[in-house]
Formats: C-alpha cells, structure tokens, sequence
C-alpha cells in the first residue's frame, strides 16, 4: 500500500514537472535568451556579414546576376541590395525581454523612441562596404505605414525608421526605405522587390524571415498566395531556392518572433 502512494505521488511530481513552459514566457524562452546573451549570436551574424561581403565584388561585377527570381537583362541597370529592418539591421532582443505580451506595432515603436538602436552586429560595416563599392542600399520593412494618434503625419513609421538607422550610423531616406500598407503593398514583401527591380538589378537580399526572400510563408494570405503556408510547404520553399542561401540570400536568426510562429 505504501508503495502504492508512493509511486502515485511520483506520478504527480512527473507530471507537474512535465508541464510545458508558456511560450514566449520571457524568463524561459531559450531563443530570446541566445540573441540577448550568447556570444555565439554574434559570431553568426558577424559571420553572414562577412561572407556577403566577401561576395560584392563577384556580383557588382557579372551583369547576369540577380538575386532576385526571374529579374533578367538588368546588366545596365544600377545594383541594390534589399534588407529588412527589425533583426536584420536592428537588434531588438531588449525590447522582446522587456515588453509584455502581446506584442504591439505601438509597444515596439514606443520603446524605440525611448530607446537608442542597437545594430545586428557586422552590419553597419556590411552597408559600408557596399556604397563604398557603388551598390544601392534599400530596406524593405514591414513595419507599417498608417497614421498614428496625435500625429499629423500620415506615415510617421518612416520618420521613426529613419531616425532609428540613424541611431545605428547608417543615413538613408524616404525613397530607400519600404513600409508595409504603402501603394497598396500588403505584408509579402515580393512586389516591394518588385518595385524595386524595375529600376535596379537587386545583388543581395538580407532578412531573419523566409518572408524576407519569398512569398507565401504565412497561414494568412498575402500577395499572390491561394494556400496557407504550413510547415512543410515552407521547407519546400528553401529547398527549391537552395542554390541562392549563401550566395545572394543571407538569412539571420529570427528566433524571437516571425512568420514560423505561425505554424506552431
Ligand atoms: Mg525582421
């Protein structure tokens, strides 16, 4: 009988144990806790950097290419790189720390007004690099472009992106910088790349999102998409582009927030 309790208790310790941690708890999310405290996070992104720089001369130089899908005969045009913003240029790992659930467009622009920038490490020397080397420097974020209260400014989020680059040492302007609810531009970003082909021949993508180099990696549909994304049909669309990872398409890690989460 005693036994019997015994192991019935130890059950119940198994089990409370085994409960699974809330996600996104910011005391035990394990990928928050790596972008905010590992040196390893920064070996990687210094280590993506490093390579696309590796790689401008070679992509200045061969007119035939393009990193993006299906843009041809643009030897003449001028080149471009495209990169998000929010983890890709910006580390935001202490705003996820500190902010609390659920996460907000207002929450994040708040903090960054209160807030100075910190870059993803490698890329403010990446950007040099390449308008040194002639290359044109976009961002393509979808931060979106609509009014906020007590602003008369129909489109304040590109003032803040500006400022907030700024805040990195790295100048843009208004026609380098892409918002989502723009021109009618939804949140895929394909047809800002679009756009953007048209007058450039685009040499590097740069993101932390599939969404960053694709279309269709959502369970919502946006842009050209008729079926929601699921996780193997998001692994199928890295693996029909295996030959640009690396070479064209460098991806950082996202592992705070992004479109994967819509899968789980
Ligand atoms: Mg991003």
């Amino acid at each position: 009988m005693l036994r019997s309790i015994l192991v019935f208790i130890s059950m119940l310790v198994v089990t409370s144990c085994a409960t699974p941690p809330a996600f996104n708890a910011p005391d035990r999310d394990l990928g928050l806790l790596w972008v905010n405290h590992a040196a390893e996070y920064e070996a990687l992104t210094r280590q993506v950097y490093q390579s696309a720089t590796d790689s401008l001369a070679e992509f200045i130089e061969n007119p035939s290419w393009s990193a993006h899908p299906g843009q041809q005969d643009a030897g003449a045009l001028p080149t471009a790189v495209i990169l998000d913003v929010d983890e890709t240029v910006m580390n935001n790992a202490k705003f996820q720390i500190a902010f609390e659930r659920p996460m907000s467009q207002s929450k994040l622009e708040k903090w960054n007004e209160e807030h100075f920038s910190e870059p993803v490490p490698g890329v403010v020397e990446f950007i040099t690099a390449a308008r040194e080397a002639g290359v044109d420097v976009f961002f393509v974020t979808n931060r979106p472009c609509r009014p906020i209260d007590g602003s008369a400014d129909p489109c304040p989020q590109r003032k803040s992106a500006i400022r907030d680059l700024g805040e990195l040492g790295i100048e843009t302007d208004a026609a380098h910088i892409l918002l989502s609810e723009e021109r009618g531009w939804d949140r895929a970003k394909i047809a800002r790349r679009d756009y953007i082909a048209k007058t450039h021949r685009i040499i590097m993508l740069f993101g932390d999102d599939l969404g960053d180099f694709v279309p269709c990696v959502r369970t919502k549909l946006y842009g050209p998409c008729t079926e929601p994304a699921t996780a193997a049909s998001r692994l199928e669309l890295v693996r029909k582009h295996s030959e640009y990872w690396g070479k064209g398409w460098y991806i950082l890690p996202g592992p705070m927030h992004g479109s994967w989460t819509s899968q789980l």
